[in-house]
């Protein structure tokens, strides 16, 4: 029988994700820049995307010192990012790397805790923007891509206000579920039709920078670091989870 979940303490073979190339949007920081170190410490050739550049370059130093394959660093701010920026990228993979075996969207903003009442409407476009449309547009452009590839993950973020609403969450909250809504489409449309397997996770709590602004008076040693959840995003993005499609996962 097929297991519908990740399997507890997953321990990947060292190679498992050789000859893979990766995009990880949000690379520069937190969980997104422990996944990417752990990708590459499995043989995947990452191309890191976010948006300050000086994060990116740590973490490409990083995985060089490491002996990983050599990363590409893509600097681009989500928030202006207009349909021709996904476009252009998925050409420049294409035409430099060949291929595209997986895509994390990982990148995220967290905007400010409100009611909805009051809450900012700059702001709720700007979280929507990042959050939601980001995702749509380089799931489009990269889709071709992923396509070809013979066996590909298409890997979301949610959170747990993206499964059940919460008071003061907001728009993140509200983009969390409509990217549930989003993976569950694109994973229908894919079923019959390829190889690209689609899911959803949420990594839980976990001690970053937007956990530390989302609950300022919490102890943070209580929490899970980043490098202790990328297991489950190791099994996401290589071929034990080929079964995996269309759903809703946990990473801890
Ligand atoms: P961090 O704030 O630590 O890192 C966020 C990353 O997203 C950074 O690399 C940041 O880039 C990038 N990013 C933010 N805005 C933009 C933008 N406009 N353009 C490009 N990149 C951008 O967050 P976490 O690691 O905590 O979160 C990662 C994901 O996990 C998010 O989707 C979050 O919603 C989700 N999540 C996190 C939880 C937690 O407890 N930490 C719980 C549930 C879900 P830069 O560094 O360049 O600013």
């Amino acid at each position: 029988m097929t297991s519908r979940e990740i399997p507890k303490d997953y321990t990947p073979p060292a190679d498992i994700l050789a000859e893979r190339v990766i995009l990880v949007t949000g690379a520069g920081d937190g969980i997104g820049k422990a996944v990417s170190l752990a990708f590459a410490a499995h043989g995947a050739t990452v191309i890191l995307l976010a948006r300050t550049v000086h994060k990116l370059e740590s973490v490409y130093d990083d995985i060089v010192a490491a002996g990983g394959a050599k990363p590409a660093i893509y600097p681009l701010d989500l928030e202006g990012a207009v349909p021709d920026d996904y476009q252009q990228l998925a050409q420049r993979i294409e035409s430099e790397l060949g291929r595209l075996d997986g895509l994390l969207h990982n990148a995220g903003l967290l905007g400010s805790l409100t009611p909805i009442e009051h809450y900012d409407r700059i702001e709720w476009l700007r979280v929507i923007q990042v959050n939601l449309h980001a995702p749509f547009l380089l799931t489009q452009a990269c889709l071709a891509l992923l396509k070809r590839a013979p066996s590909s993950s298409l890997l979301f973020t949610s959170s747990g206000v993206g499964r059940r609403g919460r008071a003061y969450w907001g728009a993140y909250s509200v983009a969390k579920f409509a990217i549930e809504g989003l993976m569950q489409t694109v994973a229908d449309e894919l079923e019959q039709n390829s190889h690209v397997r689609v899911n959803s996770i949420n990594p839980g709590r976990v001690r970053t920078a937007m956990r530390a602004a989302a609950y300022p008076a919490e102890n943070p040693a209580e929490l899970l670091a980043p490098q202790d959840i990328v297991g489950p995003y190791l099994y996401l993005m290589g071929p034990d989870s080929r079964d995996l499609h269309g759903l809703a996962l946990d990473a801890q």
